[in-house]
Protein backbone atom coordinates (compact mmCIF):
# COMPACT_ATOMS: atom_id res chain seq x y z
CA UNK A 1 0.00 0.00 0.00
CA UNK A 2 1.03 3.50 -1.15
CA UNK A 3 0.69 6.36 2.03
CA UNK A 4 -2.44 7.19 0.22
CA UNK A 5 -4.55 4.87 0.15
CA UNK A 6 -7.38 3.59 -1.31
CA UNK A 7 -10.34 3.51 1.25
CA UNK A 8 -14.09 2.22 1.18
CA UNK A 9 -16.36 4.03 3.07
CA UNK A 10 -19.61 2.56 3.68
CA UNK A 11 -22.58 2.32 6.33
CA UNK A 12 -25.91 0.92 6.61
CA UNK A 13 -28.86 3.33 7.00
CA UNK A 14 -29.10 3.44 10.53
CA UNK A 15 -25.47 3.93 11.16
CA UNK A 16 -25.04 6.64 8.59
CA UNK A 17 -25.26 9.29 10.86
CA UNK A 18 -22.20 8.27 12.81
CA UNK A 19 -20.32 7.66 9.72
CA UNK A 20 -21.01 11.08 8.37
CA UNK A 21 -20.44 12.75 11.99
CA UNK A 22 -16.86 10.33 12.07
CA UNK A 23 -15.88 11.35 8.67
CA UNK A 24 -16.30 15.04 9.38
CA UNK A 25 -14.31 14.86 12.01
CA UNK A 26 -11.64 13.63 10.10
CA UNK A 27 -12.05 15.03 6.84
CA UNK A 28 -9.02 16.68 6.31
CA UNK A 29 -6.92 13.19 6.99
CA UNK A 30 -9.33 11.68 4.46
CA UNK A 31 -8.79 14.15 2.07
CA UNK A 32 -5.27 13.00 1.21
CA UNK A 33 -6.38 9.31 0.43
CA UNK A 34 -8.49 8.18 -2.57
CA UNK A 35 -12.64 7.62 -1.75
CA UNK A 36 -15.42 4.75 -2.81
CA UNK A 37 -18.41 4.53 -1.20
CA UNK A 38 -21.96 2.87 -1.86
CA UNK A 39 -24.38 5.12 -3.81
CA UNK A 40 -25.95 6.30 -0.58
CA UNK A 41 -23.09 6.75 1.61
CA UNK A 42 -20.87 8.11 -1.08
CA UNK A 43 -23.52 11.10 -1.78
CA UNK A 44 -24.02 11.76 1.80
CA UNK A 45 -19.92 12.04 2.23
CA UNK A 46 -20.03 14.22 -0.83
CA UNK A 47 -23.11 16.46 0.06
CA UNK A 48 -22.61 16.76 3.83
CA UNK A 49 -18.56 16.52 4.23
CA UNK A 50 -17.61 17.74 0.65
CA UNK A 51 -15.22 14.69 0.26
CA UNK A 52 -14.58 14.08 -3.23
CA UNK A 53 -15.76 10.27 -3.36
CA UNK A 54 -16.02 7.65 -6.35
CA UNK A 55 -19.34 6.51 -5.69
CA UNK A 56 -20.57 2.45 -6.69
CA UNK A 57 -24.40 1.78 -6.85
CA UNK A 58 -26.27 1.70 -3.76
CA UNK A 59 -25.57 -1.51 -1.35
CA UNK A 60 -28.74 -2.93 -2.21
CA UNK A 61 -28.63 -2.72 -5.98
CA UNK A 62 -24.99 -4.14 -6.01
CA UNK A 63 -22.82 -1.80 -4.32
CA UNK A 64 -21.13 -4.23 -2.24
CA UNK A 65 -20.41 -6.45 -4.97
CA UNK A 66 -18.83 -3.72 -6.78
CA UNK A 67 -17.07 -2.72 -3.41
CA UNK A 68 -15.78 -6.85 -3.67
CA UNK A 69 -14.91 -6.66 -6.92
CA UNK A 70 -12.46 -3.82 -6.45
CA UNK A 71 -10.88 -5.78 -3.60
CA UNK A 72 -10.64 -8.88 -6.10
CA UNK A 73 -8.73 -6.53 -8.51
CA UNK A 74 -6.12 -5.34 -5.60
CA UNK A 75 -7.71 -1.32 -6.22
CA UNK A 76 -8.37 -1.45 -2.26
CA UNK A 77 -6.63 -1.22 0.69
CA UNK A 78 -8.83 -0.35 3.68
CA UNK A 79 -12.32 -0.88 4.42
CA UNK A 80 -14.65 1.29 6.47
CA UNK A 81 -17.82 -0.25 6.72
CA UNK A 82 -20.40 0.94 9.38
CA UNK A 83 -22.56 -2.00 9.32
CA UNK A 84 -25.71 -2.36 11.60
CA UNK A 85 -26.04 -5.34 13.99
CA UNK A 86 -29.32 -4.22 14.75
CA UNK A 87 -31.60 -4.30 11.47
CA UNK A 88 -31.91 -7.06 9.31
CA UNK A 89 -30.76 -5.71 5.55
CA UNK A 90 -32.30 -7.33 2.13
CA UNK A 91 -28.58 -7.43 0.29
CA UNK A 92 -27.35 -9.34 3.36
CA UNK A 93 -25.94 -12.27 1.15
CA UNK A 94 -23.86 -9.45 -0.32
CA UNK A 95 -22.59 -7.64 2.92
CA UNK A 96 -21.50 -10.90 3.78
CA UNK A 97 -19.44 -11.56 0.59
CA UNK A 98 -17.99 -8.28 1.14
CA UNK A 99 -16.88 -9.17 4.71
CA UNK A 100 -15.75 -12.11 3.10
CA UNK A 101 -13.81 -11.16 0.18
CA UNK A 102 -11.90 -8.25 2.67
CA UNK A 103 -10.60 -11.63 5.12
CA UNK A 104 -9.72 -13.08 2.25
CA UNK A 105 -7.24 -10.27 0.68
CA UNK A 106 -6.01 -9.10 4.32
CA UNK A 107 -8.41 -6.21 3.63
CA UNK A 108 -8.08 -3.85 7.00
CA UNK A 109 -11.87 -3.46 7.92
CA UNK A 110 -13.01 -0.83 10.47
CA UNK A 111 -16.26 -1.58 11.48
CA UNK A 112 -17.69 0.60 13.64
CA UNK A 113 -16.42 4.50 15.51
CA UNK A 114 -13.93 3.25 18.14
CA UNK A 115 -12.14 0.71 14.96
CA UNK A 116 -11.99 3.53 12.60
CA UNK A 117 -10.59 5.88 15.48
CA UNK A 118 -8.02 3.20 15.99
CA UNK A 119 -7.25 3.16 12.36
CA UNK A 120 -7.23 6.91 11.38
CA UNK A 121 -4.40 8.03 14.22
CA UNK A 122 -2.53 4.80 13.65
CA UNK A 123 0.48 6.06 11.80
CA UNK A 124 0.10 3.18 9.21
CA UNK A 125 -2.57 5.57 7.46
CA UNK A 126 -0.73 7.57 6.01
CA UNK A 127 2.18 5.82 5.75
CA UNK A 128 3.52 3.21 3.06
CA UNK A 129 2.53 -0.14 4.29
CA UNK A 130 3.16 -4.38 2.99
CA UNK A 131 0.37 -6.58 4.09
CA UNK A 132 1.58 -10.19 3.93
CA UNK A 133 -0.30 -11.73 0.78
CA UNK A 134 -1.83 -14.98 2.14
CA UNK A 135 -0.57 -18.19 0.53
CA UNK A 136 -4.10 -19.99 -1.07
CA UNK A 137 -2.33 -22.33 -3.82
CA UNK A 138 -3.02 -25.54 -0.81
CA UNK A 139 -6.79 -24.48 -1.38
CA UNK A 140 -6.64 -23.92 -4.97
CA UNK A 141 -4.72 -27.16 -5.78
CA UNK A 142 -7.60 -29.11 -3.80
CA UNK A 143 -9.41 -29.08 -6.57
CA UNK A 144 -9.68 -32.19 -9.36
P1 LIG B 1 -25.74 2.64 0.48
O1 LIG B 1 -25.29 1.14 0.61
O2 LIG B 1 -24.56 3.48 0.79
O3 LIG B 1 -26.16 2.81 -0.96
O4 LIG B 1 -26.87 2.84 1.42
C1 LIG B 1 -24.69 0.68 1.80
C2 LIG B 1 -25.07 -0.72 2.06
O5 LIG B 1 -26.20 -0.94 2.48
O6 LIG B 1 -24.29 -1.65 1.84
Amino acid sequence: MEARKRIALVAHDEMKPKLIAWASTHQETLKKHELYGTGTTGGLLISEVGLDVIRFKSGPLGGDLEMGNLIVNDGLDIMIFFWDPMTAQPHDVDVKALLRISAVHNIPIACNEASADFFITSHLFNTPYNPALPDYTQHINRRP
